[in-house]
């Protein structure tokens, strides 16, 4: 048996895509044209910026997910000329907040070859065990795959809020293995972010599969991993 961990955002469910749609709503729904003197592509932009670095301070423990579900509005909104302690911008930000997780899970849209792939794996149950291994927010992520018809895969949830650890850190992968009780090497990680997935999977010694649609490089000096796809259908040939 074959255990195979695979993360959701941009490996299975089209994040990108999603995220887009759900944010050009909230844009229109809050006026937030209007308010900011800015066309939706800059803002949009600039909250991707600003998410980022906040996920990064989240996943470093350097800030609660409260402060980065607010500030990654708060600031964008303060980038375009509001201010970002007043009271009616916090809660401004706040609904945003509520709207954009509410609203994102509702998106069903897959990467290309999601499900062809997680019917082809469900037909071979004597071979592959799935779980799904995401550091997404556990109110998002297990309706998100319920609205786009995939959680009915999955034996296995392991989300970074429940085991008390985000990928990359290596105690999120010991973990999932100590609860799968299998060695390692029995398990397979899937991910298409190489510090987040791939970086963490080598830290105990799990085998990867890089899902790198974009080609994008590899880290300056950092271990290949086992094997990379661009499509998610390769993965049918390494397994
Ligand atoms: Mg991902």
């Amino acid at each position: 048996m074959l255990y195979l961990l695979i993360d959701l955002d941009r490996t299975l469910w089209d994040f990108d895509g999603n995220a887009d749609r759900t944010y050009k709503a909230m844009f229109e729904q809050f006026g937030l044209e209007q308010l900011c003197h800015v066309d939706f592509n800059t803002f949009h932009e600039r909250y991707r910026q600003i998410n980022d670095v906040l996920w990064e301070a989240y996943r470093n423990g350097t800030v609660t997910k409260e402060q980065l579900s607010l500030r990654r509005f708060s600031y964008t909104l303060a980038a375009f000329g509001c201010d970002s302690n007043s009271p009616d911008i916090i809660r401004l930000s706040l609904r945003m907040a509520d709207y954009y997780v509410i609203e994102g899970t509702k998106q069903t849209g897959l990467m290309p070859g999601t499900r062809d792939l997680l019917e082809w794996l469900s037909k071979q149950k004597d071979r592959f065990s799935l779980s799904v291994i995401t550091n997404g927010f556990s109110e998002a992520q297990i309706p998100k795959m319920r609205t786009s018809g995939i959680d009915r895969y999955f034996s296995h949830f392991f989300l970074s809020e429940d085991l008390g650890f985000m990928k990359p850190d290596r105690r999120f992968f010991e973990a999932v293995i100590h609860q799968l009780n299998v060695p390692a090497s029995q398990c397979l990680v899937i991910g298409d972010d190489y510090r987040v997935d791939i970086a963490g999977a080598q830290s105990v010694g799990i085998p990867q599969v890089w899902y790198n649609p974009k080609s994008v490089a590899l880290p300056a000096g950092m271990p290949r991993p086992t094997f990379e796809i661009s499509h998610l259908s390769q993965l049918k040939a390494l397994l």
